[in-house]
């Protein structure tokens, strides 16, 4: 994964770190900065360390509306942006406001995918609104980011599928199967058989060419892949009525974090 570093962008040093170990991350929650899409990395450290008094830029990682990857905390140190579950969640906040444009969601994802990779895991997707009384990351930046790889068919999660690549086995590469059958990429020798082979790999290529996806093979399920097959899956579905609406939340000033 490509990223500004610390020092590329001029970071402050910490006051003080807390270190937490990958097998402790069981989620990457979103965030939004309500401010300018042209706001510094450094200022918001500054606001978080003079502001708020916290020892550090709150989060783990920062995108901007480029696409570019900022290192906050990094993947090792405790962020402080979603309390009690700094520990457990990877903080990744979008430089903007509600509305990220697509190499921002691309940026975002890069990161999600890095994460689940150095876990070794699927991790979940959290917005700031799952865990505090706040409006953070934007309903449309919400609802993107639990959409994107998580499509919920027949009972299944869809981001069961993230992590599977050529050789697997079982009821995870069936639903597989069976989004790529329904997003209109035929499996005309296996059908969904359960098992990850030529065929399945060759119809998850198509189906995310058919999205723009400029890769030449299909025989892993990234977390860019699954929301590509998704894409194809839900227009392939379309028209089905609009998009999900959420409840509204409960709209609070500033950001309920607090270091801890
Ligand atoms: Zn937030």
């Amino acid at each position: 994964m490509d990223y500004v570093s610390r020092d590329g962008w001029g970071a402050r040093s910490p006051r003080s770190t807390t270190s937490v170990p990958l097998s402790a991350r069981e989620e990457v929650t979103l965030h939004y900065s309500t401010g300018s899409t042209g706001q510094s990395v450094r200022s918001i450290q500054d606001f978080h360390m003079d502001g708020n008094g916290w020892s550090d830029i709150g989060y783990n990682w920062l995108v901007d509306d480029d696409g570019t990857v900022y290192e906050g905390r990094g993947w090792y140190v405790q962020g402080a942006h979603a309390a009690p579950r700094n520990r457990q969640g990877i903080g990744v906040c979008y430089i903007g406001s509600d509305g990220m444009s697509e190499a921002a969601k691309a940026a975002v994802l890069e990161v999600y995918d890095e994460a689940c990779r150095l876990t070794g895991r699927t991790l979940a997707r959290k917005g700031h609104r799952d865990i505090n009384s706040t409006s953070c990351p934007g309903t449309d930046n919400y609802n993107w980011w639990k959409s994107s790889g998580y499509r919920d068919v027949e009972g299944t999660r869809g981001d069961d599928m993230v992590g599977l690549k050529k050789g697997d086995t079982g009821e995870r590469v069936k639903f597989l199967q069976s989004t790529l059958m329904k997003a209109g990429f035929d499996l005309p020798k296996y059908g969904a058989d359960g098992h990850y082979g030529d065929e399945t790999a060759k119809a998850v290529l198509a189906a995310r060419k058919s999205q723009g996806s400029a890769q030449d093979f299909g025989d892993r399920i990234t977390g860019w892949a699954a929301m590509q097959i998704n894409q194809a899956f839900v227009k392939a579905q379309a028209p089905k009525g609009g998009e999900a609406e959420l409840p509204e939340t409960i709209q609070v000033s500033g950001e309920l974090e607090v270091e801890q």
